[in-house]
C-alpha cells in the first residue's frame, strides 16, 4: 500500500470536524503527519479512544498506552449565536470550516445547526463572545463525518476561487491607477467611480 493510500485510510477514521485540536490544520493534515512524521495516534480529541483504537488497528500498533480519553460516541455540541448581541462583523463566517454560518456584513448571523460540526473555531474569532455551544441530542456518526468532509472541501474550493477573483480585481484596480496618471476631469471621475465599484464588489465577495 502506498503512503498516499495509507493517509487516506487513516483520514477515513477521523471525525472530520476540522477542529484543529490535534494541532494540525485539518484532519487530512493530521493523517499525513501520522504516516509521514510519526505523529502520535492519540491527538484527536473529538475522536477519543475509539479513533485511536481504529488507527492503531489499521497501522497494527499497540495502542494500550494511548487510551486515556473519552469515547468517540459522545453527544455532539452545536454552536449558536446570541443574535441580539451579534454586531455582524462576519469573522465567524471566515472561521467556519464547513460554511455553517450565514449572515451579511453588519447584519445578524446564524448557525445552520444541521451543518455544524461543533469544532468551536468560530467561538475564538467572535469579538463580542456571542457564540455559545449547546448540547445536541445527536451522536456524531461516520455519515456525519463524510458529509462534513465534503462541506469542508467545498468551503476550501470557494475560498480559493474568491481569493483568485479578488486578486484579479485588485490587479485591475492597480492597472487603472496607472492609467489615471495620464487622464483628468470627467474621465478621472469615471475611473474613480469604477474603482469604487470594483472595491465594493471585492468586499462583498470577501463576505460571501
Ligand atoms: S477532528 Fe479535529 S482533532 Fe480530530 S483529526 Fe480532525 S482536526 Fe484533528
Ligand atoms: S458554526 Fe462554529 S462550531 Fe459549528 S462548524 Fe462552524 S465554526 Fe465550527
Ligand atoms: S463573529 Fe460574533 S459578532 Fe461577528 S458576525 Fe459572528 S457572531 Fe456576529
Amino acid at each position: 500500500m502506498s503512503r498516499k493510500e495509507l493517509i487516506s485510510i487513516i483520514d477515513d477514521s477521523l471525525p472530520q470536524t476540522q477542529c484543529k485540536k490535534c494541532g494540525y490544520e485539518d484532519c487530512m493534515s493530521y493523517a499525513n503527519a501520522i504516516v509521514n512524521e510519526n505523529a502520535s495516534i492519540s491527538l484527536c480529541d473529538p475522536g477519543g479512544n475509539n479513533v485511536t483504537k481504529e488507527i492503531a488497528d489499521k497501522l497494527k500498533l499497540d495502542e494500550t498506552n494511548q487510551l486515556d480519553r473519552d469515547d468517540f460516541k459522545k453527544q455532539l455540541m452545536l454552536a449558536y449565536v446570541e443574535e441580539d448581541e451579534c454586531i455582524g462583523c462576519t469573522l465567524c463566517i471566515k472561521a467556519c470550516p464547513v460554511s455553517a454560518i450565514i449572515g451579511s456584513n453588519k447584519l445578524m448571523h446564524s448557525v445552520i445547526q444541521d451543518w455544524c460540526t461543533g469544532c468551536e473555531l468560530c467561538l475564538k474569532t467572535c469579538p463580542v463572545d456571542c457564540i455559545k455551544m449547546k448540547s445536541s441530542e445527536k451522536i456524531w456518526t461516520k455519515e456525519d463525518a463524510e458529509t462534513a468532509r465534503k462541506r469542508y472541501k467545498k468551503t476550501k474550493e470557494r475560498i480559493y476561487k474568491n481569493s483568485i477573483n479578488n486578486h484579479s480585481l485588485m490587479s485591475n484596480v492597480y492597472d487603472n491607477k496607472h492609467e489615471d496618471e495620464n487622464i483628468g476631469g470627467d474621465d478621472l471621475n469615471q475611473k474613480n467611480s469604477l474603482i469604487a465599484k470594483i472595491l465594493k464588489k471585492a468586499r462583498d465577495m470577501r463576505t460571501d
